[in-house]
């Protein structure tokens, strides 16, 4: 059955709210990690200069990363970059803590394949809650198979690459170097314009919980947001067979991604702005590495390919 047939939108919970099974060392380390970012807020460890770092962190990790290296480019092979950047967005992309590259695709084709009908992974049309995060600690089977993986992401299980971050959860361990780098760096620079030892920690704790922790966190809800948010409340250019919006806070918040209707209705376009007003500032990087020659193939909007029709 072609689920994409019909043009009416669907309001039904999709079976796999049935889902009960928690997984309990994925839903402690997101509680851990949110607690963990709290502290952003204890006096000693409160900045101002905090808040730009988190959103300079959000685009490079988020946006090149997630937005750029796991979807547009991987997911939908809307652009090519050279092997280096190619890897380097995605090693971005891992230090999002979003699971590796293979299964957040895996996870990402089966959303287009079902959105908001039975199957998808992470409808928000039964709970906002389910659709923005209660999904990643409820098993999916699905996601453990093999038969899944070879079935959705044919292209990419070959990948020596993709399969060494995939392995024993070598994604996390990169994870967890970066936010090392991250903390020394932080110190270093604490040493060089500190007074004194004790300061100089403190500045790089605070580096570290604002260019790690609370990035992260950050990073993780806008994305979600695109899930959930973007799944209920915005306006339809498109009159697609799912809940997808274009919600302008999502689209600001993730620098791009929150025109999701757009992107249901045209998954392969580079570009999910198709108005001039609606700013893609992913896409604006993905033009300006374009015009440098270290983009290619940028996949155009193309509305015919789609069963679909533009109000
Ligand atoms: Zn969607
Ligand atoms: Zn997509």
């Amino acid at each position: 059955m072609n689920l994409r047939d019909g043009n009416q939108p669907v309001h039904e919970a999709p079976d796999l709210l049935k889902r009960t099974k928690v997984v309990v060392w994925l839903l402690f380390a997101l509680i851990g990690i949110h607690v963990l970012a709290l502290s952003a807020f204890l006096p000693s460890i409160f900045v101002w200069w905090g808040i730009p770092l988190v959103l300079i962190g959000n685009f490079i990790f988020g946006s090149l990363g997630v937005n750029l290296g796991y979807h547009r480019m991987l997911t939908h092979r809307s652009v090519a970059f050279p092997r280096v950047l190619e890897r380097l967005w995605l090693l971005c992309g891992v230090c999002c803590l979003e699971g590796s590259p293979l299964w957040w695709v895996c996870v990402h084709r089966i959303h287009h394949q079902y959105s908001d009908h039975p199957g998808d992974p992470h409808s928000p049309s039964g709970s906002f809650f389910w659709g923005h995060m209660q999904w990643i600690y409820i098993a999916d089977p699905r996601q453990q198979s093999l038969e899944t993986y070879a079935k959705y992401v044919p292209d990419l299980v070959n990948d020596p690459f993709l399969r060494w971050l995939h392995r024993r959860h070598t994604w996390a361990v990169v994870y967890a170097v970066h936010a090392i780098l991250i903390a020394v760096i932080g110190l270093g620079i604490g040493l060089l314009v500190k007074e004194n030892l004790a300061a100089a920690v403190l500045f790089g704790t605070q580096v570290f919980v604002w260019g790690v922790l609370v990035r992260t966190v950050y990073v993780w809800h806008v994305t979600w947001l695109v899930n959930s948010a973007a799944h209920r409340w915005g306006y339809r250019s498109y009159d697609t067979s799912d809940q997808s919006h274009n919600n302008f806070m999502v689209a600001l918040l993730t620098n791009g991604e929150g025109w999701h209707n757009n992107h249901h209705a045209a998954p392969r376009a580079c570009s999910q702005g198709h108005r001039w007003w609606e700013i893609d500032l992913t896409f604006a990087a993905v033009r300006m590495l374009h015009l440098v020659g270290l983009a290619w193939d940028l996949v155009p909007v193309q509305k015919k390919n789609h069963n679909l029709y533009r109000k």
